[in-house]
């Protein structure tokens, strides 16, 4: 039994919270175990080296806040991102779309300038 964080009303018992990430943040991880002293615990197991391989970092996503939601809250929220994500795909496709566009149209005179000669 919890409250849902963002219809505020209590859920019967039993139910399953569920957690929507509200906030995240772009992170970028550094490149480690190149220095064999990054490597910590233990490096041998009964005389083999151990298989800790080297981690070359990169970028991602951290979350910075998430709450727990009932789940028809969080069925909602996650067709509503769903829908704005297709929008912004879309909206990407159609940018693409006109520099597309926008690059043939300065292609073609010069095709046509080649047909004419
Ligand atoms: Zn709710």
């Amino acid at each position: 039994m919890f409250r849902c964080q963002l219809c505020k009303t209590i859920v019967p018992a039993g139910t399953r919270t569920q957690k929507l990430t509200t906030k995240t943040r772009p992170k970028e991880y550094a490149a480690r175990g190149t220095d064999p002293s990054e490597r910590r615990g233990r490096r041998f197991s009964r005389g083999r080296p151990s298989k800790q391989k080297f981690d070359k970092g990169g970028t991602g996503f951290e979350i910075v806040q998430e709450i727990s939601v009932c789940p028809s809250c969080a069925e909602t929220e996650n067709a509503k991102r769903a829908e704005e994500q297709k929008a912004a795909l879309a909206a990407e496709a159609l940018l693409l779309a006109e520099n597309n566009a926008a690059v043939e149209q300065v292609a073609v005179p010069a095709v046509e300038e080649q047909v004419a000669e």
